[in-house]
C-alpha cells in the first residue's frame, strides 16, 4: 500500500519537478524563438550546426514538455483521488512504481505494451 505520507511526499516532489520542468522550458524557449527570425540560412557555413543545435534543443524541449505534462497528469491524478489508479486498464499501480516513478501514470503492463508499440526496435 502507498501509506498517506508516501503519497504526500510524492505531491511535494511532483511540484517541485513541475516548477523544474516549466523553468527549464522558459529559458529554452527564448533561444528558440531567436533561431526562428529572419535572416536565419544567411550564413551557410553556420546553417548546419544551427540545425543541429536546434534539432538537440528541440528533442530536449519535447523530452521536458511530455514529462511536464506526465507529472501534471499525476498531481490531476492526486487531486482526483485516483493516482494509484492504471489510465488504460483502470488496474491498481503498483505502489513501488510509484515510489520508483511518482509521475507513473500508468500500470507496469500497460507501460510496457505503450513502450513496444512506440518503441518497436528497443534493445535489451
Ligand atoms: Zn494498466
Amino acid at each position: 500500500m502507498l501509506d498517506e505520507e508516501r503519497l504526500q511526499r510524492n505531491k511535494k516532489w511532483l511540484e517541485d519537478e513541475r516548477a523544474r520542468l516549466k523553468s527549464e522550458l522558459d529559458c529554452m524557449s527564448p533561444a528558440m524563438d531567436e533561431q526562428e527570425r529572419p535572416g536565419y540560412g544567411t550564413h551557410l557555413a553556420d546553417s548546419a550546426s544551427q540545425v543541429f543545435e536546434q534539432t538537440k534543443n528541440l528533442a530536449v524541449c519535447q523530452h521536458l514538455r511530455r514529462t511536464l505534462e506526465e507529472v501534471n497528469r499525476a498531481l490531476e491524478k492526486m487531486d482526483k483521488g485516483i493516482y494509484r489508479v492504471c489510465d488504460r486498464c483502470h488496474g491498481p499501480v503498483d505502489p513501488a512504481r510509484l515510489k520508483a516513478l511518482p509521475y507513473a501514470t500508468l500500470c507496469k503492463a500497460c507501460q510496457e505494451r505503450l513502450e513496444v508499440v512506440t518503441r518497436p526496435r528497443r534493445k535489451r
